[in-house]
């Protein structure tokens, strides 16, 4: 609220969920029986859940009430209706898919536009999007403008692609070798980084000169906006919603996992311009997703996406919600922690390797803050970093990633300003505490996507 320096959220509590409060005893002995490893916790045994924004956000008693109006019909339902003409004025798009999430979408259209020899560029691909490229045979190639990289450098728009390296790639692999121009906003694996208006505009004109499909990855497009607002000129007055309408209007097309700024647990659609292309996309919807007027979904929870997708862009939510993530980033700066900036809109990234600057990478560091961050507070977040994208190399040394960081990821609506604050502490307390902490050992791993299962000795 303006003049204030309270930050409050703009809701109240009509429904609670209890949290089970620990002692730092019993969460030691969960961790240990967890390996060490908190994808491995159940979630009654978490205080605050900072594991993830996606899927996980309280919906509003308008969401709730309109999951009761769900209509269930199996073709031509009215929840499908209303969720179609919220999706068309907010894209302007004509064609438009349920599907059950954001990854979903990603199979039909770039299964559909990919294949071997194909070429796909954005600022960064999103894990399942450069999954469901690869997958199909093409390659997936990120060029983020070089500010992107250096996790202290200050930009207003650090989610930027570099236009100047996209009209280099599509002149060396030819236009009509490029499946599609994607870009993801904000930017997820960049850390929430937001893209420019006028980044997105000289984007759209390369493509358009070089007739390459333009598409908007559009999860955290009502973040972005918001980012757009407050720091691109000629946008302070407009409206969140009329920014993101600008925004899709300079695209061809649009996937969304409604799971992140719809507002809703599970969800997500595609939406495309282009009859031949929505065509042959139709046909992947219906042998895999379902029926173009449910493809997946419950007619409730098309309901409840509708209202959500207007929800999110309300001014009073907009502002707290970043208000409230540049809080407590804020906050942890003040307090000497290493933090990727600016801020993104979704989560905080601590880089773990300078955090804890005693652990060496191989014995992990992020994984080391993880664990202390659920001893000491009940904290769950995610390590990412050599546990999540390490290899070995032939003699079974580690090759570690590039940077070690843990990721706070900020459920909507679903925790309180005094969430915040504890969570704050939670960190003065590691600060002091920093020397005790204590690298770990992979004792058991999967072959891929390690992080999930993987188990730890300290
Ligand atoms: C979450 C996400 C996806 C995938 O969506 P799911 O609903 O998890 O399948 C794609 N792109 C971005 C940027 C995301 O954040």
């Amino acid at each position: 609220m303006e003049g204030f320096k309270t930050i409050i959220e703009p809701f109240k509590i009509k429904m609670v969920e209890s949290i089970k409060v620990t002692t730092e005893a019993q969460r030691e002995k969960f961790l240990k029986d967890a390996h060490y490893n908190p994808f491995l916790l159940s979630s009654d045994q978490v205080m605050i859940d900072f594991l993830t924004d996606s899927g996980t956000s309280a919906m509003s008693a308008n969401q709730w009430a309109g999951m009761m109006q769900g209509d269930e019909s199996y073709a031509g339902s009215n929840s499908w209706l209303r969720m179609e003409k919220t999706i068309r004025d907010l894209t302007g798009f004509e064609y438009i898919f349920p599907t059950h999430q954001g990854r979903a979408a990603e199979r039909i259209l770039y299964g559909y536009l990919g294949g071997k020899g194909k070429v796909f560029i954005s600022n960064t691909h999103f894990d399942t999007t450069r999954a469901n490229i690869e997958f199909s045979g093409a390659e997936a190639i990120d060029i983020p403008i070089p500010e992107a990289t250096h996790p202290a450098l200050e930009h207003p728009f650090k989610g930027n692609l570099d236009t100047v390296k996209l009209e280099a790639a599509i002149k060396q692999h030819g236009a009509k070798n490029i499946g599609a121009v994607i870009l993801t906003v904000t930017n997820n694996s960049g850390g929430g980084q937001p893209v420019s208006m006028k980044n997105t505009r000289e984007i759209s004109r390369i493509c358009k000169k070089y007739k390459v499909l333009f598409v908007l990855d559009c999860c955290r497009v009502a973040e972005n906006a918001y980012f757009i607002r407050h720091r691109e000129k000629s946008f302070e007055k407009r409206s969140y919603k009329s920014i993101a309408q600008e925004m899709f209007s300079l695209t061809d097309g649009a996937i969304m996992s409604a799971k992140k700024d719809a507002l809703v647990n599970m969800g997500g659609f595609l939406a495309l311009k282009s009859k031949t292309h929505a065509d042959a996309c139709k046909n992947l919807l219906i042998i895999t997703e379902g029926f173009t007027t449910y493809g997946g979904l419950s007619g409730r929870d098309m309901e409840a996406i509708a209202i959500g997708l207007e929800e999110v862009f309300e001014d009073d939510y907009l502002n707290y919600r970043i208000s409230s993530t540049t809080f407590f980033g804020e906050h942890l700066k003040k307090l000497g922690v290493p933090l990727m900036t600016p801020i993104g809109g979704h989560a905080v990234y601590i880089d773990a390797k300078k955090f804890y600057n005693h652990i060496p990478v191989h014995k992990y560091p992020g994984q080391a803050l993880v664990c202390e961050l659920y001893l000491k507070g009940g904290i769950r977040s995610v390590e990412i970093g050599s546990v999540m994208f390490g290899k070995y190399d032939e003699k079974g040394k580690l090759i570690p990633a590039p940077m070690e960081l843990v990721r706070l990821a900020i459920p909507r609506r679903v925790y309180t300003q005094s969430h915040i604050e504890f969570a704050i502490e939670v960190f003065e307390k590691l600060i002091k505490e920093k020397k005790s902490a204590k690298g770990l050992e992979i004792i058991e791993e999967p072959k891929f996507l390690r992080h999930f299962s993987a188990k730890f000795k300290r």
